[in-house]
């Protein structure tokens, strides 16, 4: 049976100058509201994203010829944990930089790649993932948006849901079915959507905190060239979950609340109150055996492994981590103290959007049937 193994992370020598390299960018952007900070991978602000390309912090892995700057796999894990921590608004450029660049590296042919890989380094052009759909969710399988080949190129019709970021998108990178009358997995393939296609709509879904963060996306006679087609035609099923990988590995699937878990530092500091410093003492340890854990999938990526069933329980219990925060706050806070006003706000935002932490990325019950997969267990 295989377990997970942690180890000891060899970090870079350049880890202690990009950290404050990225402390200073994100300081030089000025203080924002403690609530925005929260679960911050989904906040988009394109000039923060265009500022980090600037400074060489996107597409850092990739090479130069297509615009990146050939760190390492760790350096980037450096960067990204550092603009978490401080709830850095990354969302515009997250899906692009953590999965959509390293996709159409691999699979793009060169027309893909000149196209969107280099602007996506100088933080210039923004991803959507498009695999949902309103009958296909878990069931990614049963997804029914179809092209269809005509002349030299494809027309696309059908309806995509839940798409984060849309509208702030230059691209999508969606599954669908190209063989007509295939079922299941058998005849789907990946196409690179330009958003500003003709008869591609984006309809926002407003959240119930009010934000605007995921769309409806509408595909009316859409009108793609060969070249649109990422990867091979018929192997979308085996691309798209691979990809999916790439989207469970990141300290993003823990460290959403952090900004909660900072500020219940700050709020107990002025108090002589044992309950919460052994809240923050648990908390703190959790963290730690999470990020020892994050940090080991980094390492066996940056060797050139494929850790999917590690990066699969990092989700799965990071997930639990960070929806258990804002609850334990909660419970453990007086919300009625005048210097409350913030750890209250933050809290009372995730406590809101939280129950979402454990569906975007794949569900609980299903990422849990892939562990136990991975682990002989079914
Ligand atoms: C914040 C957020 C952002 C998202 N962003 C995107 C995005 O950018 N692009 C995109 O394509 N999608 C996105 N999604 C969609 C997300 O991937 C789906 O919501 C998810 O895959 C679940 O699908 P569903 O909502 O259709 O639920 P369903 O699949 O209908 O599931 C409903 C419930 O049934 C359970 N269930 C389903 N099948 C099984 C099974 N076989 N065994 C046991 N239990 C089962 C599920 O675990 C869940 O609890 C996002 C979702 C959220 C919440």
């Amino acid at each position: 049976m295989q377990t997970f193994v942690t180890e000891a992370v060899d970090w870079p020598e350049t880890a202690p100058d990009l950290r404050e390299q990225v402390r200073a960018l994100v300081a030089a952007h000025g203080e924002r509201d403690p609530v925005r900070r929260a679960n911050c991978w989904t906040k988009a602000d394109a000039g923060f994203s265009k500022r980090l390309g600037d400074a060489g912090l996107l597409g850092m892995t990739w090479p130069t010829e297509y615009g990146g700057h050939e760190r390492s796999q760790l350096e980037r894990y450096v960067v990204i944990e550092e603009l978490l921590a401080a709830g850095a608004p990354v969302g515009a450029h997250w899906i692009a930089d953590r999965q959509s660049g390293p996709l159409l590296l691999r699979l793009g042919n060169e027309d893909l790649k000149r196209r969107w890989v280099p602007a996506i380094a100088r933080g210039e052009a923004f991803a959507c993932i498009g695999l949902s759909e309103p009958n296909s969710g878990s069931d990614l399988a049963s997804v029914r948006t179809a092209a269809r080949r005509d002349g030299d190129g494809w027309v696309l019709n059908g309806q995509k849901v839940w798409t984060t970021g849309a509208h702030v998108s230059h691209f999508m990178i969606a599954l669908v079915r190209t063989e007509a009358g295939s079922e299941r997995q058998q005849g789907l393939s990946q196409f690179v959507i330009p958003m500003d296609a003709p008869g591609v709509t984006v309809k926002p879904i407003i959240d119930l905190t009010g934000a605007h963060e995921f769309n409806e996306v509408f595909f009316e006679d859409v009108r793609l060239p060969e070249t649109a087609l990422l990867g091979t035609e018929g192997d979308g099923w085996k691309q798209a979950t691979a990809e999916l990988s790439l989207e469970r590995a990141g300290p993003e699937r823990y460290l959403s609340s952090m900004v909660l878990f900072l500020e219940l530092v700050r709020y107990a500091g002025a108090r002589q109150d044992m309950a919460l410093q052994q809240l923050i003492g648990r908390l703190t340890a959790d963290a730690w055996t999470l990020r020892l854990m994050s940090a080991s999938v980094a390492a066996k990526l940056a060797r050139g492994e494929d850790p999917a069933l590690e990066a699969t329980m990092v989700k799965d219990l990071g997930n639990s981590y960070e929806q258990a925060i804002p609850q334990l706050v909660q419970a453990a806070a007086d919300f009625a103290d005048a210097d409350a006003a913030t750890l209250r706000d933050v809290c009372f935002y995730l406590l809101q959007v939280s129950p979402s932490f454990s569906l975007r990325g794949g569900t609980r019950e299903i990422i849990k049937g892939i562990i136990a997969r991975g682990l002989g267990l079914r």
